[in-house]
């Protein structure tokens, strides 16, 4: 029997702040499914902002979106046939083909969910991508010591609020930068210690009130005017985890980098890109240390969710406006 699925696909190449029209929806049909193959109806889809690297035509860490065709990203779903000895029908999967409500495919790539009382969706979220991105990368680059102070921008969004936690949970003074009274004071409750709105005022005053012995760890989400202000209000020998720059994803001429790149130099920054990829080796530390947290409530999570597949492509734009608090994702079922 037949099986449709609708899915969304790359329809141009967006041009600064993308819009709907980049995207369209289209069905197809689904076979059934061939040896080593299982039918998946996924529950929950991931939008994230690195999606928006691959709607550019250029190379990258990961190839560029192809136009007219599905998009990718990560998925929960629940297997529905299996013609593979390792999957059976209800199976909870994760794996990378979301952006469509179900799909024929290898079972071999799919990572099957253990069955606890965490809601599948947290394995996109605080136990999926995004936590181990702030786990990984905050813990292997920020170097974090008790009594340190760490600066984390896009604090209120998915990987940010858990950088705060984290580091509340090794001991530092923790000064979050987020878009809205709202984000703060949910991050206030969350444990950390002061916040800025960077949307009123000045940026570099405001943190260096936040902040006035200044700050050993910048973890940046952000980039643009928020590193500047970081690398003023930096620590000598400070490190700075470069995990994204989402203020400039959109720019369609580069933007002016930091003007005050020589402190790093003088302050002695130890300043490190990274990819959540590059974090492999700490993937069982992480599920456990980070487990353990979840499990003991000491690590808590926010979640924006729209509905249907039909609002994907409205998630992933309203990344851009800040409309999430921590983890943006579409429920699909
Ligand atoms: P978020 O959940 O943080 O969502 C994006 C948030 O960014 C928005 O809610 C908004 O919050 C903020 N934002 C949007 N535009 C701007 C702007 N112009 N200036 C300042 N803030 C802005 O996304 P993630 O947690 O998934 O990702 C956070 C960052 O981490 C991104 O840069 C992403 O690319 C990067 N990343 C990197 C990875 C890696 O492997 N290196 C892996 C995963 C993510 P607000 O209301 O505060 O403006």
């Amino acid at each position: 029997m037949a099986t449709t699925s609708r899915e969304i696909r790359l329809k141009s190449r967006p041009v600064g702040m993308p819009k709907s029209e980049n995207f369209e929806v289209a069905e197809v049909a689904l076979k059934d499914p061939g040896p080593g193959e299982v039918l998946v109806r996924n529950s929950w889809m991931s939008v994230d902002p690195y999606m928006r690297g691959r709607m550019y035509d250029r190379p990258s860490y990961v190839p560029p979106f192809q136009l007219g065709e599905v998009l990718q990203g990560g998925a929960i779903g629940t297997v529905v046939k299996s013609n593979d000895e390792r999957f059976k029908e209800g199976d909870l999967v994760e794996s990378m083909l979301g952006w469509r409500e179900a799909y024929v495919g290898p079972a071999a790539p799919l990572t099957k969910l253990p069955q606890t009382n965490v809601p599948p969706q947290a394995y996109l979220g605080v136990l999926g991508m995004p936590g181990m991105t702030a786990y990984g990368g905050f813990n292997r680059y920020g170097q974090p010591k008790e009594g340190e102070t760490v600066f984390v921008s896009g604090a209120a969004g998915a990987v940010g609020s858990i950088v705060c936690q984290v580091a509340k949970l090794r001991g530092c003074t923790v000064v979050a930068s987020a878009g809205s009274d709202e984000k703060l004071a949910w991050l206030k409750s969350l444990g950390v210690d002061a916040g800025v709105n960077y949307k009123k005022g000045n940026l570099l005053e405001n943190v260096r009130a936040a902040a006035p012995k200044g700050i050993d760890i910048y973890f940046d989400n952000v980039g643009g005017e928020h590193l500047e202000v970081a690398l003023e209000v930096a620590r000598p020998f400070a490190r700075f985890v470069e995990c994204g720059m989402i203020s400039i994803y959109n720019d369609t001429t580069p933007a002016p980098g930091p003007r005050n790149m020589s402190y790093i130099v003088g302050k002695r920054i130890n300043m490190k890109g990274f990819i959540v990829i590059d974090l492999i080796d700490m993937r069982e530390q992480f599920l456990s240390e980070m487990g353990g947290w979840v499990k003991d409530g000491k690590i808590k999570w926010e979640e924006t969710v729209e509905n249907g597949i039909a609002n994907a492509p409205k998630a992933f734009l309203n990344l851009f406006t800040g409309a999430n608090t921590g983890k943006m994702l579409v429920k699909l079922d």
